[in-house]
Protein backbone atom coordinates (compact mmCIF):
# COMPACT_ATOMS: atom_id res chain seq x y z
CA UNK A 1 0.00 0.00 0.00
CA UNK A 2 2.95 2.38 0.82
CA UNK A 3 4.12 1.76 -3.01
CA UNK A 4 0.28 3.05 -3.94
CA UNK A 5 0.83 6.11 -1.86
CA UNK A 6 4.01 6.82 -3.85
CA UNK A 7 2.11 6.17 -6.85
CA UNK A 8 -0.46 8.45 -6.13
CA UNK A 9 2.17 11.04 -5.33
CA UNK A 10 4.12 10.69 -8.39
CA UNK A 11 1.06 11.07 -10.73
CA UNK A 12 -0.49 14.03 -8.65
CA UNK A 13 3.07 15.75 -9.83
CA UNK A 14 2.82 14.35 -13.44
CA UNK A 15 -0.65 14.62 -14.83
CA UNK A 16 -0.66 18.47 -13.08
CA UNK A 17 -2.72 17.59 -9.89
CA UNK A 18 -0.16 19.30 -7.13
CA UNK A 19 3.04 20.19 -6.96
CA UNK A 20 4.92 20.82 -3.99
CA UNK A 21 5.29 24.50 -3.19
CA UNK A 22 7.92 26.55 -4.12
CA UNK A 23 9.72 23.11 -5.72
CA UNK A 24 12.85 25.47 -7.56
CA UNK A 25 13.51 25.74 -4.12
CA UNK A 26 13.24 22.63 -2.64
CA UNK A 27 9.61 23.03 -1.51
CA UNK A 28 8.34 23.83 1.64
CA UNK A 29 7.46 20.82 3.92
CA UNK A 30 3.77 19.81 4.07
CA UNK A 31 2.71 22.97 1.84
CA UNK A 32 1.43 22.20 -1.59
CA UNK A 33 0.01 23.95 -4.87
CA UNK A 34 -2.58 22.82 -6.90
CA UNK A 35 -2.11 22.03 -10.76
CA UNK A 36 -4.21 22.93 -13.66
CA UNK A 37 -6.02 19.21 -13.12
CA UNK A 38 -5.86 19.58 -9.29
CA UNK A 39 -7.72 22.58 -8.69
CA UNK A 40 -10.96 21.51 -11.31
CA UNK A 41 -10.81 18.59 -9.44
CA UNK A 42 -11.03 20.41 -5.86
CA UNK A 43 -13.51 22.98 -7.12
CA UNK A 44 -15.55 20.23 -8.58
CA UNK A 45 -15.35 18.85 -4.63
CA UNK A 46 -15.93 22.58 -3.33
CA UNK A 47 -19.14 22.58 -5.36
CA UNK A 48 -20.13 19.32 -4.63
CA UNK A 49 -20.12 19.89 -0.81
CA UNK A 50 -21.73 23.44 -1.10
CA UNK A 51 -24.60 22.24 -3.42
CA UNK A 52 -24.87 20.03 -0.92
CA UNK A 53 -25.06 21.76 2.01
CA UNK A 54 -26.60 25.54 0.94
CA UNK A 55 -28.26 25.14 -2.42
CA UNK A 56 -30.31 22.07 -1.02
CA UNK A 57 -31.04 23.55 2.20
CA UNK A 58 -33.36 26.09 3.36
CA UNK A 59 -32.05 26.40 6.39
CA UNK A 60 -28.45 26.69 5.77
CA UNK A 61 -26.83 29.55 4.62
CA UNK A 62 -23.20 30.15 3.33
CA UNK A 63 -20.81 33.26 4.22
CA UNK A 64 -16.71 34.00 3.38
CA UNK A 65 -15.29 35.35 6.85
CA UNK A 66 -12.04 36.74 7.20
CA UNK A 67 -8.20 34.51 7.38
CA UNK A 68 -7.49 37.46 9.92
CA UNK A 69 -9.29 37.73 13.66
CA UNK A 70 -9.34 39.63 16.55
CA UNK A 71 -6.92 38.17 18.57
CA UNK A 72 -9.25 37.89 21.01
CA UNK A 73 -11.18 35.07 19.18
CA UNK A 74 -8.74 32.45 19.84
CA UNK A 75 -8.16 32.99 23.45
CA UNK A 76 -11.90 32.75 23.67
CA UNK A 77 -12.20 29.52 21.67
CA UNK A 78 -9.45 27.56 23.88
CA UNK A 79 -6.77 27.70 20.94
CA UNK A 80 -4.21 29.80 22.60
CA UNK A 81 -4.20 27.72 26.01
CA UNK A 82 -5.48 24.05 24.57
CA UNK A 83 -4.53 23.89 20.74
CA UNK A 84 -1.61 22.06 21.62
CA UNK A 85 -0.37 18.61 20.69
CA UNK A 86 2.61 16.69 22.67
CA UNK A 87 6.01 17.48 21.08
CA UNK A 88 9.03 14.91 21.97
CA UNK A 89 12.76 15.13 19.62
CA UNK A 90 15.00 12.24 19.06
CA UNK A 91 18.70 13.57 20.44
CA UNK A 92 20.13 11.10 18.32
CA UNK A 93 18.39 11.75 14.80
CA UNK A 94 17.17 14.92 15.61
CA UNK A 95 13.67 14.14 14.31
CA UNK A 96 10.55 15.74 16.09
CA UNK A 97 7.28 13.58 16.59
CA UNK A 98 4.21 13.64 18.47
CA UNK A 99 4.25 11.83 21.32
CA UNK A 100 0.37 10.35 20.95
CA UNK A 101 1.02 9.53 17.48
CA UNK A 102 4.00 7.59 18.32
CA UNK A 103 1.99 5.34 21.33
CA UNK A 104 -1.12 4.89 18.36
CA UNK A 105 1.39 3.44 15.74
CA UNK A 106 2.47 1.43 18.50
CA UNK A 107 -0.92 0.16 19.43
CA UNK A 108 -1.90 -0.71 15.55
CA UNK A 109 1.09 -2.41 15.14
CA UNK A 110 0.55 -4.75 18.44
CA UNK A 111 -3.28 -4.77 16.46
CA UNK A 112 -2.08 -6.07 13.58
CA UNK A 113 -0.38 -8.81 15.56
CA UNK A 114 -3.30 -9.58 16.81
CA UNK A 115 -4.89 -9.99 13.35
CA UNK A 116 -2.33 -11.91 12.10
CA UNK A 117 -2.56 -14.88 15.52
CA UNK A 118 -6.31 -15.05 13.98
CA UNK A 119 -5.75 -15.17 10.40
CA UNK A 120 -3.40 -17.84 10.68
CA UNK A 121 -5.68 -19.69 13.03
CA UNK A 122 -8.42 -19.71 10.28
CA UNK A 123 -6.38 -20.67 7.64
CA UNK A 124 -5.63 -24.30 10.23
CA UNK A 125 -8.53 -24.81 11.35
CA UNK A 126 -10.85 -24.00 8.29
CA UNK A 127 -14.71 -24.12 8.06
CA UNK A 128 -14.82 -24.88 12.20
CA UNK A 129 -13.01 -21.69 13.12
CA UNK A 130 -14.99 -20.33 16.42
CA UNK A 131 -13.46 -16.61 15.99
CA UNK A 132 -14.97 -15.59 18.46
CA UNK A 133 -14.19 -18.33 21.24
CA UNK A 134 -10.28 -18.03 19.35
CA UNK A 135 -9.91 -14.66 20.59
CA UNK A 136 -11.24 -15.14 23.80
CA UNK A 137 -9.31 -17.64 24.89
CA UNK A 138 -6.12 -17.99 23.04
CA UNK A 139 -3.33 -16.97 25.52
CA UNK A 140 -1.24 -15.17 22.83
CA UNK A 141 -3.93 -13.24 21.54
CA UNK A 142 -5.14 -12.19 25.07
CA UNK A 143 -1.69 -11.20 26.23
CA UNK A 144 -1.45 -8.73 23.27
CA UNK A 145 -5.38 -7.13 23.88
CA UNK A 146 -4.34 -6.80 27.25
CA UNK A 147 -1.56 -4.92 26.49
CA UNK A 148 -3.23 -2.71 24.05
CA UNK A 149 -5.70 -2.10 25.59
CA UNK A 150 -3.62 -1.10 29.22
CA UNK A 151 -1.33 1.35 26.69
CA UNK A 152 -4.38 2.98 24.97
CA UNK A 153 -5.48 3.68 28.48
CA UNK A 154 -2.33 4.60 30.10
CA UNK A 155 -2.11 7.54 26.49
CA UNK A 156 -6.17 8.28 26.89
CA UNK A 157 -5.52 9.45 30.65
CA UNK A 158 -2.57 11.41 30.14
CA UNK A 159 -3.95 13.50 27.23
CA UNK A 160 -7.06 14.18 29.08
CA UNK A 161 -5.03 15.38 32.06
CA UNK A 162 -2.20 16.66 30.44
CA UNK A 163 0.23 15.09 31.97
CA UNK A 164 3.15 15.13 29.61
CA UNK A 165 5.28 13.21 31.86
CA UNK A 166 2.95 10.14 32.23
CA UNK A 167 3.22 10.36 28.13
CA UNK A 168 6.97 9.85 28.53
CA UNK A 169 6.64 7.11 30.70
CA UNK A 170 4.64 5.77 28.47
CA UNK A 171 6.90 5.82 25.76
CA UNK A 172 9.71 4.77 27.82
CA UNK A 173 7.08 1.38 29.51
CA UNK A 174 6.47 0.60 25.68
CA UNK A 175 10.28 0.78 24.92
CA UNK A 176 9.09 2.96 21.56
CA UNK A 177 11.95 3.56 19.61
CA UNK A 178 12.53 6.82 16.88
CA UNK A 179 10.82 4.63 13.61
CA UNK A 180 13.64 6.22 11.54
CA UNK A 181 16.98 5.52 13.50
CA UNK A 182 15.66 2.91 16.17
CA UNK A 183 16.71 5.12 19.22
CA UNK A 184 15.36 5.31 22.56
CA UNK A 185 17.00 8.80 23.26
CA UNK A 186 14.15 11.07 23.89
CA UNK A 187 13.64 14.40 25.21
CA UNK A 188 10.60 15.22 28.04
CA UNK A 189 7.41 15.53 26.03
CA UNK A 190 5.82 19.22 25.97
CA UNK A 191 2.61 20.77 24.51
CA UNK A 192 3.24 22.80 21.43
CA UNK A 193 0.97 25.36 19.98
CA UNK A 194 -0.16 24.59 16.52
CA UNK A 195 -1.48 27.49 15.38
CA UNK A 196 0.79 30.11 13.37
CA UNK A 197 1.17 33.72 14.49
CA UNK A 198 2.23 37.22 12.52
CA UNK A 199 1.95 41.01 13.95
CA UNK A 200 -0.59 43.82 12.75
CA UNK A 201 1.29 46.42 11.27
CA UNK A 202 0.53 49.58 13.44
CA UNK A 203 0.26 47.62 16.62
CA UNK A 204 3.45 46.39 18.49
CA UNK A 205 3.28 43.75 21.32
CA UNK A 206 1.02 41.35 22.29
CA UNK A 207 -1.47 43.45 21.94
CA UNK A 208 -1.06 43.46 17.96
CA UNK A 209 -0.22 39.55 17.93
CA UNK A 210 -2.85 37.78 15.09
CA UNK A 211 -3.16 34.67 14.04
CA UNK A 212 -3.84 32.66 11.29
CA UNK A 213 -7.29 30.62 12.21
CA UNK A 214 -6.56 27.20 12.87
CA UNK A 215 -10.23 26.08 11.67
CA UNK A 216 -13.17 28.06 10.08
CA UNK A 217 -15.43 27.39 12.43
CA UNK A 218 -14.93 30.57 15.09
CA UNK A 219 -15.27 33.17 11.96
CA UNK A 220 -19.11 31.27 11.67
CA UNK A 221 -19.32 32.01 15.53
CA UNK A 222 -18.25 35.44 15.41
CA UNK A 223 -20.98 36.32 12.60
CA UNK A 224 -23.76 33.79 14.76
CA UNK A 225 -25.77 37.21 15.49
CA UNK A 226 -25.24 39.37 11.98
CA UNK A 227 -26.07 35.93 9.92
CA UNK A 228 -29.22 34.90 12.32
CA UNK A 229 -30.50 38.34 11.49
CA UNK A 230 -30.11 39.26 8.13
CA UNK A 231 -30.82 36.11 6.89
CA UNK A 232 -34.36 35.66 8.95
CA UNK A 233 -32.98 31.58 9.84
CA UNK A 234 -34.49 30.66 12.96
CA UNK A 235 -33.18 27.91 14.79
CA UNK A 236 -32.40 25.31 14.06
CA UNK A 237 -30.40 26.46 11.08
CA UNK A 238 -26.84 26.31 9.69
CA UNK A 239 -23.63 28.36 8.09
CA UNK A 240 -21.24 26.31 6.16
CA UNK A 241 -17.98 27.89 4.76
CA UNK A 242 -15.37 27.04 2.98
CA UNK A 243 -12.09 28.78 3.13
CA UNK A 244 -8.09 28.09 4.33
CA UNK A 245 -6.95 26.87 7.83
CA UNK A 246 -3.48 26.79 9.11
CA UNK A 247 -1.74 24.86 11.50
CA UNK A 248 2.14 24.55 12.48
CA UNK A 249 1.86 20.50 12.64
CA UNK A 250 4.67 18.80 13.99
CA UNK A 251 4.76 15.47 11.73
CA UNK A 252 3.59 16.29 8.10
CA UNK A 253 5.01 13.41 6.31
CA UNK A 254 2.04 12.41 4.34
CA UNK A 255 1.20 14.43 1.32
CA UNK A 256 -2.06 16.56 1.42
CA UNK A 257 -3.09 14.26 4.14
CA UNK A 258 -1.46 16.45 6.99
CA UNK A 259 -0.65 19.68 5.36
CA UNK A 260 0.11 23.61 7.31
CA UNK A 261 -1.66 25.34 5.00
CA UNK A 262 -5.11 23.36 4.11
CA UNK A 263 -8.81 23.91 3.42
CA UNK A 264 -11.96 23.34 5.56
CA UNK A 265 -15.19 22.74 4.43
CA UNK A 266 -17.59 23.66 7.98
CA UNK A 267 -20.73 23.68 8.78
CA UNK A 268 -22.19 24.67 12.43
CA UNK A 269 -25.60 24.40 12.65
CA UNK A 270 -27.64 25.97 15.97
CA UNK A 271 -29.83 23.78 17.98
CA UNK A 272 -31.91 24.56 20.93
CA UNK A 273 -30.00 23.29 23.80
CA UNK A 274 -30.78 19.40 24.50
CA UNK A 275 -31.67 18.61 21.04
CA UNK A 276 -28.25 18.26 19.87
CA UNK A 277 -28.08 14.54 19.96
CA UNK A 278 -30.63 14.39 17.80
CA UNK A 279 -28.61 16.62 15.57
CA UNK A 280 -25.70 15.12 15.72
CA UNK A 281 -27.30 12.33 14.50
CA UNK A 282 -29.04 13.55 12.02
CA UNK A 283 -25.60 15.19 10.50
CA UNK A 284 -23.92 11.48 10.91
CA UNK A 285 -26.32 9.57 8.90
CA UNK A 286 -26.68 13.12 6.45
CA UNK A 287 -22.55 12.83 5.96
CA UNK A 288 -22.14 9.06 5.36
CA UNK A 289 -24.95 9.44 2.87
CA UNK A 290 -22.99 12.24 0.92
CA UNK A 291 -19.77 10.47 0.93
CA UNK A 292 -21.61 6.99 -0.44
CA UNK A 293 -23.32 8.84 -2.97
CA UNK A 294 -19.97 9.50 -4.83
CA UNK A 295 -19.97 5.61 -5.38
CA UNK A 296 -16.94 5.06 -2.54
CA UNK A 297 -16.71 1.35 -1.78
CA UNK A 298 -18.77 1.43 1.59
CA UNK A 299 -16.08 -0.84 2.97
CA UNK A 300 -13.22 2.21 2.83
CA UNK A 301 -15.51 4.20 5.08
CA UNK A 302 -16.04 3.67 8.21
CA UNK A 303 -17.74 5.71 11.76
CA UNK A 304 -14.84 6.17 14.91
CA UNK A 305 -15.68 7.75 17.91
CA UNK A 306 -14.18 10.08 19.73
CA UNK A 307 -12.10 8.83 22.85
CA UNK A 308 -10.30 11.88 23.81
CA UNK A 309 -12.97 14.90 22.90
CA UNK A 310 -11.61 17.81 22.29
CA UNK A 311 -11.91 20.94 24.83
CA UNK A 312 -15.25 21.67 23.11
CA UNK A 313 -17.37 18.84 22.51
CA UNK A 314 -19.96 16.73 24.17
CA UNK A 315 -19.74 13.84 21.91
CA UNK A 316 -17.51 13.56 18.61
CA UNK A 317 -16.85 11.25 16.17
CA UNK A 318 -15.03 11.13 12.72
CA UNK A 319 -15.73 9.59 9.68
CA UNK A 320 -12.72 7.45 7.98
CA UNK A 321 -11.31 6.54 4.87
CA UNK A 322 -9.36 4.11 4.53
CA UNK A 323 -6.16 5.91 2.69
CA UNK A 324 -3.60 3.58 1.11
CA UNK A 325 -1.87 4.21 4.44
CA UNK A 326 -4.93 2.63 6.33
CA UNK A 327 -8.28 4.32 7.87
CA UNK A 328 -7.62 7.98 8.95
CA UNK A 329 -9.87 10.87 9.68
CA UNK A 330 -11.81 12.62 6.79
CA UNK A 331 -14.14 14.30 8.43
CA UNK A 332 -14.73 15.31 11.60
CA UNK A 333 -18.45 15.52 13.26
CA UNK A 334 -18.69 17.17 16.31
CA UNK A 335 -21.31 18.49 19.37
CA UNK A 336 -19.25 21.82 20.30
CA UNK A 337 -22.17 22.17 23.02
CA UNK A 338 -22.40 26.23 23.82
CA UNK A 339 -18.92 26.26 24.40
CA UNK A 340 -18.12 28.95 21.57
CA UNK A 341 -20.65 31.11 21.52
CA UNK A 342 -21.00 31.55 25.67
CA UNK A 343 -16.93 31.89 25.64
CA UNK A 344 -17.20 34.88 23.09
CA UNK A 345 -20.24 36.48 24.86
CA UNK A 346 -18.01 35.73 28.00
CA UNK A 347 -14.86 37.86 26.76
CA UNK A 348 -16.53 40.19 23.99
CA UNK A 349 -19.18 41.63 26.55
CA UNK A 350 -21.62 41.61 23.58
CA UNK A 351 -25.05 39.17 24.14
CA UNK A 352 -24.95 36.19 21.83
CA UNK A 353 -28.04 35.16 22.40
CA UNK A 354 -31.55 33.97 20.11
CA UNK A 355 -34.81 34.43 21.24
CA UNK A 356 -36.86 31.79 20.11
CA UNK A 357 -40.53 32.54 19.05
CA UNK A 358 -41.81 29.13 19.65
CA UNK A 359 -40.52 28.67 23.72
CA UNK A 360 -40.80 32.67 24.29
CA UNK A 361 -37.36 32.11 25.78
CA UNK A 362 -33.80 33.76 24.87
CA UNK A 363 -30.50 31.60 25.37
CA UNK A 364 -27.56 30.62 23.66
CA UNK A 365 -28.05 28.03 20.94
CA UNK A 366 -26.23 24.55 21.31
CA UNK A 367 -23.66 23.52 17.97
CA UNK A 368 -23.35 20.35 16.01
CA UNK A 369 -20.88 20.90 13.28
CA UNK A 370 -19.76 18.72 10.24
CA UNK A 371 -15.63 19.50 9.47
CA UNK A 372 -14.45 18.03 5.91
CA UNK A 373 -10.93 18.91 4.85
CA UNK A 374 -11.14 19.25 1.09
CA UNK A 375 -8.15 18.41 0.67
CA UNK A 376 -8.65 15.19 2.36
CA UNK A 377 -10.95 14.42 0.22
CA UNK A 378 -9.44 15.01 -2.65
CA UNK A 379 -6.72 12.44 -1.35
CA UNK A 380 -9.64 9.94 -1.03
CA UNK A 381 -10.89 10.75 -4.09
CA UNK A 382 -7.33 9.65 -5.91
CA UNK A 383 -6.87 6.62 -3.46
CA UNK A 384 -10.01 5.38 -4.47
CA UNK A 385 -9.68 6.09 -8.31
CA UNK A 386 -6.34 5.66 -9.21
CA UNK A 387 -5.86 1.80 -10.89
CA UNK A 388 -3.74 0.13 -13.21
CA UNK A 389 -5.40 -2.33 -15.39
CA UNK A 390 -4.51 -4.55 -18.69
CA UNK A 391 -6.70 -3.05 -21.72
CA UNK A 392 -8.46 -5.76 -23.26
CA UNK A 393 -7.21 -6.73 -27.13
CA UNK A 394 -4.80 -4.23 -26.78
CA UNK A 395 -1.13 -4.88 -27.51
CA UNK A 396 2.27 -3.22 -26.49
CA UNK A 397 2.15 -0.19 -24.90
CA UNK A 398 -1.55 -0.17 -25.12
CA UNK A 399 -2.31 -2.88 -23.27
CA UNK A 400 -2.13 -1.26 -20.04
CA UNK A 401 -3.43 1.48 -18.54
CA UNK A 402 -3.62 4.07 -15.44
CA UNK A 403 -6.81 5.16 -14.91
CA UNK A 404 -8.16 7.35 -12.63
CA UNK A 405 -11.85 6.26 -12.00
CA UNK A 406 -13.08 9.78 -10.64
CA UNK A 407 -17.08 10.12 -10.06
CA UNK A 408 -17.64 11.63 -14.01
CA UNK A 409 -19.22 14.48 -12.06
CA UNK A 410 -16.07 15.62 -10.30
CA UNK A 411 -13.26 14.75 -13.09
CA UNK A 412 -11.27 17.73 -13.89
CA UNK A 413 -12.25 17.86 -17.68
CA UNK A 414 -15.38 16.15 -18.55
CA UNK A 415 -14.94 15.68 -22.04
CA UNK A 416 -12.52 15.14 -24.33
CA UNK A 417 -12.89 15.79 -28.43
CA UNK A 418 -10.08 14.14 -30.41
CA UNK A 419 -9.57 13.96 -34.17
CA UNK A 420 -8.65 11.11 -35.56
CA UNK A 421 -6.12 12.38 -37.92
CA UNK A 422 -4.11 15.28 -37.15
CA UNK A 423 -3.12 15.97 -41.26
CA UNK A 424 -7.05 15.76 -42.14
CA UNK A 425 -7.72 19.49 -41.76
CA UNK A 426 -11.67 18.77 -41.84
CA UNK A 427 -11.36 16.06 -39.31
CA UNK A 428 -9.95 18.78 -37.44
CA UNK A 429 -11.98 21.53 -38.20
CA UNK A 430 -15.04 19.98 -37.12
CA UNK A 431 -13.31 18.23 -34.00
CA UNK A 432 -12.45 22.16 -33.21
CA UNK A 433 -16.93 22.89 -34.20
CA UNK A 434 -17.51 20.22 -31.36
CA UNK A 435 -15.21 21.65 -28.65
CA UNK A 436 -16.09 25.21 -29.60
CA UNK A 437 -19.96 24.50 -28.37
CA UNK A 438 -19.02 21.81 -26.04
CA UNK A 439 -16.39 24.20 -24.00
CA UNK A 440 -19.48 26.19 -23.23
CA UNK A 441 -20.90 24.03 -21.13
CA UNK A 442 -18.46 22.04 -19.84
CA UNK A 443 -14.55 21.41 -19.09
CA UNK A 444 -13.62 20.22 -22.26
CA UNK A 445 -10.09 19.36 -23.69
CA UNK A 446 -9.43 19.54 -27.31
CA UNK A 447 -6.03 17.14 -28.34
CA UNK A 448 -4.64 16.60 -31.49
CA UNK A 449 -1.53 15.44 -30.81
CA UNK A 450 -0.13 11.92 -30.96
CA UNK A 451 -2.20 8.36 -32.18
CA UNK A 452 -5.42 8.00 -30.61
CA UNK A 453 -4.49 5.30 -28.01
CA UNK A 454 -1.73 7.71 -26.72
CA UNK A 455 -4.70 10.59 -26.59
CA UNK A 456 -6.98 7.99 -24.69
CA UNK A 457 -4.40 7.27 -22.15
CA UNK A 458 -3.63 10.55 -20.84
CA UNK A 459 -6.64 11.34 -20.57
CA UNK A 460 -7.53 7.83 -18.67
CA UNK A 461 -4.75 9.35 -16.60
CA UNK A 462 -6.58 12.89 -15.53
CA UNK A 463 -9.84 11.00 -15.27
CA UNK A 464 -12.18 12.12 -18.06
CA UNK A 465 -15.21 10.10 -18.52
CA UNK A 466 -16.00 10.67 -22.53
CA UNK A 467 -13.44 10.91 -25.18
CA UNK A 468 -15.39 12.33 -27.80
CA UNK A 469 -13.52 11.23 -31.47
CA UNK A 470 -14.11 12.55 -34.49
CA UNK A 471 -13.50 10.43 -37.50
CA UNK A 472 -15.15 10.02 -41.30
CA UNK A 473 -18.33 9.00 -39.72
CA UNK A 474 -18.56 12.71 -38.32
CA UNK A 475 -18.30 13.84 -42.09
CA UNK A 476 -20.33 11.42 -44.12
CA UNK A 477 -23.22 10.69 -41.30
CA UNK A 478 -23.10 13.98 -38.79
CA UNK A 479 -22.35 11.32 -35.78
CA UNK A 480 -19.14 11.08 -33.27
CA UNK A 481 -18.16 8.46 -30.96
CA UNK A 482 -18.23 8.92 -27.96
CA UNK A 483 -15.73 6.28 -25.38
CA UNK A 484 -16.50 5.93 -21.87
CA UNK A 485 -13.66 5.76 -19.72
CA UNK A 486 -14.62 2.85 -17.70
CA UNK A 487 -16.25 0.17 -19.56
CA UNK A 488 -14.57 1.23 -23.01
CA UNK A 489 -17.52 1.14 -24.42
CA UNK A 490 -18.24 2.91 -27.44
CA UNK A 491 -21.56 4.81 -28.68
CA UNK A 492 -22.32 7.04 -32.34
CA UNK A 493 -23.86 9.61 -31.03
CA UNK A 494 -25.39 12.23 -33.49
CA UNK A 495 -23.15 15.61 -33.54
CA UNK A 496 -26.35 17.81 -32.15
CA UNK A 497 -26.91 15.05 -29.70
CA UNK A 498 -23.54 15.28 -28.08
CA UNK A 499 -23.74 17.92 -25.31
CA UNK A 500 -27.49 16.79 -24.29
CA UNK A 501 -25.80 12.81 -24.09
CA UNK A 502 -23.01 14.21 -21.39
CA UNK A 503 -24.86 16.70 -19.45
CA UNK A 504 -27.32 13.61 -19.03
CA UNK A 505 -24.19 11.87 -17.20
CA UNK A 506 -22.49 14.51 -15.54
CA UNK A 507 -25.69 16.04 -14.32
CA UNK A 508 -25.74 17.38 -10.41
CA UNK A 509 -29.02 16.04 -9.65
CA UNK A 510 -28.99 12.57 -9.22
CA UNK A 511 -25.53 12.84 -6.87
CA UNK A 512 -27.30 15.18 -4.84
CA UNK A 513 -30.45 13.64 -4.88
CA UNK A 514 -28.37 10.54 -3.47
CA UNK A 515 -26.41 13.01 -0.80
CA UNK A 516 -29.66 13.68 0.32
CA UNK A 517 -31.48 10.65 1.14
P1 LIG B 1 -6.20 15.07 12.91
O1 LIG B 1 -6.62 14.30 14.14
O2 LIG B 1 -6.02 14.21 11.69
O3 LIG B 1 -5.10 16.04 13.14
P2 LIG B 1 -8.22 16.90 13.62
O4 LIG B 1 -9.13 16.04 14.43
O5 LIG B 1 -7.29 17.82 14.29
O6 LIG B 1 -7.45 15.99 12.55
P3 LIG B 1 -10.31 18.70 12.92
O7 LIG B 1 -9.84 19.77 13.79
O8 LIG B 1 -11.52 17.92 13.31
O9 LIG B 1 -9.11 17.70 12.58
O10 LIG B 1 -10.49 19.31 11.46
C1 LIG B 1 -11.54 18.94 10.59
C2 LIG B 1 -11.02 18.37 9.30
O11 LIG B 1 -10.02 19.20 8.74
C3 LIG B 1 -10.35 17.01 9.44
O12 LIG B 1 -11.30 15.98 9.43
C4 LIG B 1 -9.46 16.97 8.24
O13 LIG B 1 -10.17 16.51 7.10
C5 LIG B 1 -9.08 18.41 8.03
N1 LIG B 1 -7.72 18.66 8.54
C6 LIG B 1 -7.36 18.89 9.82
N2 LIG B 1 -6.04 19.10 9.91
C7 LIG B 1 -5.55 19.00 8.64
C8 LIG B 1 -4.25 19.13 8.07
N3 LIG B 1 -3.21 19.43 8.81
N4 LIG B 1 -4.13 18.98 6.73
C9 LIG B 1 -5.20 18.69 5.96
N5 LIG B 1 -6.44 18.56 6.44
C10 LIG B 1 -6.63 18.72 7.76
Amino acid sequence: MEDLFKKITAHCKEYGFIYPSSEIYDGLSAVYDYGPNGINLKNNLREYWWKSMVQMRRNIVGIDAAIFMHPRTWKASGHVDAFNDPLVDNRDSRKRYRADQLVEDFISKLEAKVEKEVEKARARFGESFDEILYRQTNPRVLETQQKIDATAQRLTKSLAQNDMAALGQLLTDCEIADPESGSRNWTEVRQFNLMFHTQLGNIAGEEGKLYLRPETAQGIFVNFLNVAKTSRQKIPFGIAQIGKAFRNEIVARQFIFRMREFEQMEMQFFVRPGEEMEWYDYWKSKRMSWHQALGTDPRKLRFHDHENLAHYANAAVDIQFDFPFGFRELEGIHSRTDFDLKNHQELSGKRLQYFDPESNENYVPYVVETSIGCDRMFLAMLSQGYCEEAVPDAEGEASSRVVLKLHPRLAPVQCAVLPLLKNKPELVERAQRIFDDLKLAFHCQFDDKDAIGRRYRRQDAIGTPYCITVDFDTLAEGTATIRDRDSLEQVHIPEQGLCRWIEDKISWRPLLEKADA
